[in-house]
C-alpha cells in the first residue's frame, strides 16, 4: 500500500523551490501522447514536447514497456560493471553515426561537458599545452556548468559567477569570415549547434557548416556539434549534421535522446576518444541501465523511414498554417527551422513579446515555447497526430486572435 500524497499547488513553488525558474500558471499532472492534463482536469495540447524532449509524446507504451521491464531487472550497477543496455545503445549508436565509440551522461551539458574536456585533452596530449581555446557562436547555449555556459554565447547566463573559463572566443554565428579571423594554431576546438536552439531556431548555412569544417582541418582543431536540441530524429534526420554532410569530430545529444528520462551522450571516433583513458573523466549515473533501454527504445523507434519521413511531412503541416495565422494577424515575419523544430520569428511589431503569446496560448489550452523574446517555438513529438496538429493549431490561431484585437 502507498501511503496519501500529501496535496500540493502551485503556488509551493513560491515558497520551496529555489526560484531559477518561473513555471506556468497550472501543473500538469497526465500525458498521453500530445495530449496533458493539469490538477484541474483541463486538457492541453503539447507542441512543447518537454523543450524538445518527449520526442514520441508522453506514456509512449513501448518506452513504457522498456522502463518498466527494466525496472525489474536492474536498475542501477556502477561503471564498475557494464551492463547490457548501456551496451546495446552504444552499438546502435556508433551503427547510426559517424562515431566509433560513446561517452554516456545524464544532461545536455555533461555531454558537451565531455566534449569540451575531451578537446582539450586530444590537442594537450597530441598538440601541446599551448592549443586550449575553444571557439564557440555569439548567442549559442550549451548548457548551465560554469564550463559549458561559458562557452555558451550569452554573457547574461555566465556574469556573476566569478572568473570564468579561460581561452573561450564568440564569434557571429553563420560569419564564416569572423570565423576565419578568429581560428589560429591555438584553437583546439570549433562548438558550433547546426541549428542554434535557444536563442530562436537558427539554421546554420551549408557554407557554413562547410567552411567551419575545412578551417579546423586546416588548423589541426576538432568540430564539435551540439546536437542537445537539434539531433535525433528531429530535422527529419537522426542527425542534423546528416542534412549538411558535414562530419564533426565529435558530437553531443540529449533531449529528445532519452525521450524524457534522463541521458547525455558524447559521441566521437577511435582516435580521438583514446585520450579519455581509464580514469580521466567519469560519472556515477552516466550509462545508467534504466536510461539506456529507454534510449535504445526511442532509438529504434525514431531511426525508421517512417518517422523521420513523417517529420518532413508534419514540418509542412505546421509551416503552412502558421504561416496563415502570421500573415492573418500581422505576427510574424518568418517561420523558419526543420522538420519538429520550428521558430516563429515575431515581427517587427511583436518583437519582444514571445511570453505574451506563451501567455495566451495557455490560456487557449496549448502549450508553446519561447526561443528568446522574439521567437514562438514549438518542439512537439515526431509523431504527434494530425488530428492533434490540426486542434493545437486551431486553438494557437484563437490565442492569437485574442492577442492582437486586445
Ligand atoms: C538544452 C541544451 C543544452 C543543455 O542540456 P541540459 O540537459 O539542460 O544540460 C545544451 N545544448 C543545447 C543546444 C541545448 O539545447
Amino acid at each position: 500500500m502507498s501511503a496519501p500524497h500529501t496535496p500540493v499547488e502551485r503556488a509551493d513553488f513560491d515558497q520551496v523551490i529555489v526560484p531559477s525558474f518561473a513555471p506556468a500558471r497550472f501543473i500538469p499532472v497526465r500525458g498521453q501522447g500530445s495530449r496533458v492534463w493539469d490538477q484541474a482536469g483541463r486538457e492541453l495540447v503539447d507542441f512543447s514536447g518537454g523543450i524538445a524532449v518527449n520526442v514520441l509524446g508522453h506514456a509512449h507504451p513501448e518506452l513504457v514497456a522498456a522502463l518498466t521491464e527494466q525496472a525489474g531487472k536492474l536498475w542501477h550497477i556502477s561503471n564498475i560493471f557494464t551492463n547490457e543496455p548501456t551496451l546495446r545503445l552504444a552499438k546502435k549508436l556508433v551503427a547510426a553515426t559517424f562515431a566509433d565509440r560513446v561517452f554516456f551522461c545524464n544532461s545536455g551539458a555533461e555531454a558537451n561537458e565531455a566534449a569540451f574536456k575531451l578537446a582539450r585533452r586530444y590537442a594537450h596530449d597530441v598538440h601541446g599545452p599551448q592549443k586550449f581555446e575553444i571557439i564557440s557562436a555569439v548567442n549559442s547555449f550549451h548548457g548551465r556548468t560554469l564550463f559549458t555556459v561559458t562557452v555558451g554565447g550569452q554573457p547574461k547566463y555566465s556574469d556573476g559567477f566569478g572568473p570564468k573559463i579561460e581561452g573561450i572566443t564568440h564569434v557571429p554565428y553563420n560569419d564564416l569570415e569572423a570565423l576565419k579571423a578568429a581560428i589560429s594554431d591555438k584553437t583546439c576546438a570549433v562548438v558550433l549547434e547546426p541549428i542554434q536552439g535557444e536563442s530562436g531556431i537558427l539554421p546554420a548555412e551549408q557554407a557554413y557548416l562547410e567552411g567551419a569544417r575545412a578551417l579546423c582541418d586546416e588548423h589541426n582543431a576538432l568540430l564539435i556539434f551540439d546536437e542537445v536540441q537539434c539531433g535525433m530524429g528531429r530535422t527529419g534526420e537522426l542527425f542534423a549534421y546528416m542534412h549538411y554532410n558535414v562530419v564533426p569530430d565529435i558530437l553531443s545529444s540529449a533531449k529528445s535522446l532519452g525521450g524524457g528520462f534522463p541521458i547525455g551522450a558524447m559521441l566521437t571516433t577511435h582516435e580521438i576518444a583514446a585520450h579519455f583513458s581509464v580514469g580521466t573523466h567519469g560519472t556515477t549515473y552516466g550509462g545508467n541501465p534504466l536510461a539506456c533501454a529507454v534510449a535504445e527504445r526511442v532509438l529504434d523507434i525514431v531511426n525508421t523511414p517512417e518517422v523521420l519521413e513523417g517529420v518532413k511531412a508534419r514540418h509542412e503541416r505546421f509551416k503552412s498554417r502558421l504561416m496563415q495565422i502570421g500573415e492573418r494577424y500581422g505576427l510574424f515575419s518568418q517561420i523558419r527551422g526543420r522538420g519538429m523544430l520550428i521558430g516563429c520569428v515575431l515581427s517587427d511589431a511583436w518583437k519582444g513579446r514571445a511570453r505574451d503569446v506563451f501567455d495566451a496560448a495557455e490560456r487557449e489550452a496549448v502549450m508553446v515555447l519561447q526561443a528568446g523574446p522574439d521567437v514562438v517555438r514549438l518542439a512537439p513529438s515526431l509523431v504527434i497526430d494530425e488530428a492533434d496538429i490540426d486542434e493545437g493549431l486551431d486553438r494557437f490561431e484563437r490565442a492569437v486572435a485574442t492577442l492582437t484585437q486586445a
